[in-house]
């Protein structure tokens, strides 16, 4: 069995021999691996937690204390998910979040219900909503990321064929 140790700099549990923290992507031990990919042999000290890229500190972009890659960071995260789709269209997100499930993935809403107080007397109205400005959004766990937006993207395309 694998010890565990809390990551130095994110907290999370990580297995004690892990070369890098997959929660915040912050490299541990310097491995002939953990060479930047545009930059090698410069050592790398992150892997970005959406797509693994190695990376230097200078191709590093950090947000929210944790690394991803020039290409992923505008990707929104909360601890271990990533944000697939968001709309203030709430049927729509729920659509898009029954397609990933039905596709076995994992999904966490946010915002499916958290506006009771539109509801009362005024009934269901998208124009309510986007007035609060609260998309409901949809997480995937982050290994998933990816699968997911193909996942999404395949039903678009379906949706509306050429
Ligand atoms: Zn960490
Ligand atoms: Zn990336
Ligand atoms: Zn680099």
């Amino acid at each position: 069995m694998p010890e565990y140790i809390n990551c130095s700099s994110c907290s999370e549990e990580i297995t004690e021999d892990s070369d890098y923290c997959p929660h915040c992507g912050i490299i541990f031990r310097e491995t002939e691996n953990s060479v930047c990919e545009r930059h090698a042999p410069r050592q790398a000290s992150g892997v970005c937690i959406i797509c693994h890229k190695v990376m230097c500190p200078e191709c590093c972009v950090k947000r929210q204390n944790k690394v991803f890659c020039s290409e992923h960071a505008e990707i929104e995260v909360q601890q271990d998910w990533a944000l697939v789709y968001q709309s203030t269209e709430i049927s729509e997100s729920e659509l898009i979040k029954s397609i990933l499930e039905s596709s076995g993935h994992k999904v966490l809403g946010q915002n499916f219900n958290s506006i009771g107080f539109v509801w009362d007397g005024g009934g269901d109205s998208p124009i309510s909503r986007s007035n609060i400005n609260k998309p409901a959004k949809v997480f995937v766990p982050i290994p998933e990321y990816f699968e997911a937006i193909s996942a999404i993207e395949e039903w678009k395309s379906g949706q509306s064929p050429l």
